[in-house]
């Protein structure tokens, strides 16, 4: 026997309280880790160019959209936008609709 004045009972009670600290120690480091890494969410955006006057638009990507793909008039012009380039972008926290600037 290790602590001879420890009795089988009281032997028993530190090992559970050693066992359920250390069962909350790796909840709390669960925890942490989760709270560090936060998941980065993707954005898929569409970018609409209009080539006589090199007018600009992003939008969130819709089912459908592919490069080359004519998506109405430019509302400078009235020439013909057409999507040039689709891409993601990371987004901390929460994706929000895609907000023009
Ligand atoms: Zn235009």
């Amino acid at each position: 026997m290790l602590f001879p004045l420890l009795n089988d009972l009281t032997l028993q009670f530190l090992l559970t309280i050693l066992l359920i600290l250390s069962i909350i120690a790796f909840l709390i480091f669960q925890l942490s880790t989760y709270f560090k890494k936060k998941p980065q969410k993707e954005v898929v955006i569409t970018q609409m160019k209009c080539k006589p006057c090199n007018y600009e638009e992003k939008r969130n990507f819709q089912q459908g959209d592919y490069v080359g793909k004519k998506t109405g008039k430019c509302p400078e012009c009235g020439g013909e936008m057409i999507i040039y380039s689709i891409y993601s972008e990371l987004v901390k926290g929460k994706p929000k609709p895609y907000v023009k600037t």
